[in-house]
């Protein structure tokens, strides 16, 4: 089961790997991620627009983040998934901010 909100889990580290092309997606957490410590724990997720856009996760108080674009893209996961990051994905192309012929080339 997955969780969205609007709020900001680490807001003091709003302008850790932000920049003015950075849109904040929402706030997820997920009962059934991938790694035990991931579950339930809450993802700050943001789309980073421009040429070479990306997708970032934060997860930790000290600004931690998962990043990338190809990590977003399924048919890139090699024993690794990044289902936060797909998720990230998902919302940036509900909001129009990515479309799904950018995340297949990713
Ligand atoms: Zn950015």
């Amino acid at each position: 089961m997955k969780i969205i909100t609007q709020q900001l889990a680490y807001p003091d580290w709003d302008e850790r790997h932000t920049c003015d092309s950075c849109r904040y997606l929402g706030t997820i957490t997920d009962s059934q991620a991938e790694e035990d410590w991931m579950k339930d724990h809450p993802f700050d997720l943001f789309f980073c627009g421009g040429k070479h856009w990306t997708l970032i996760a934060r997860f930790g108080e000290a600004g931690d983040y998962f990043s990338g674009a190809s990590f977003a893209n399924p048919k890139n996961w090699d024993g690794k998934p990044r289902l936060i990051l797909y998720e990230a994905a998902k919302l940036a192309i509900e909001m129009k901010l990515l479309t799904q012929a950018q995340l297949d080339a990713a």
